[in-house]
């Protein structure tokens, strides 16, 4: 598998209008716009840095995953993304190798790209997102 490059840090924040403040208006990075994904009941903001990005997550409804990672652990970097050149073929590989996944084969994340989240306990306690645009 050919991993590319770190594609977007995944933060988990109670309101984006709020992250945004340090992020774009302190920070200077530039605000290109919001998506909710429904599915995952979020919303993400994305600001692009260099050839990467700061994606900040917001939860939509009180039982959905970020909701429920920032009751446990709080705000904060919630997920590491790495942009892939062919996630079938990288997901194959990994379980192949014995890796424990969340997402077995990918689903469609925020601007369309294809996602799957590797299991924290197979990565040394990091979420990991391979995404492939
Ligand atoms: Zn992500």
């Amino acid at each position: 598998m050919k991993v590319l490059k770190i594609d977007h840090l995944g933060i988990a924040v109670n309101s984006v209008n709020e992250g945004k403040k340090f992020w774009s208006d302190i920070l200077g990075l530039n605000f290109t716009g919001s998506e909710t994904v429904a599915e995952q009941k979020v919303t993400t903001a994305f600001f692009p840095v260099g050839e990467g990005e700061v994606e900040l997550l917001e939860s939509t409804a009180p039982d959905g995953p970020i909701a429920k990672y920032i009751d446990k652990k709080g705000t904060g970097i919630q997920h590491v993304a790495f942009r892939v050149e062919n996630i079938e073929e990288a997901l194959a590989e990994l379980k192949g190798k014995g890796v424990k996944l969340i997402d077995q084969k990918p689903r469609i994340g925020a601007g369309g790209a294809k996602i799957a989240f590797l299991h924290p306990k197979a990565t040394g306690g990091v979420l990991v997102e391979l995404c492939e645009r």
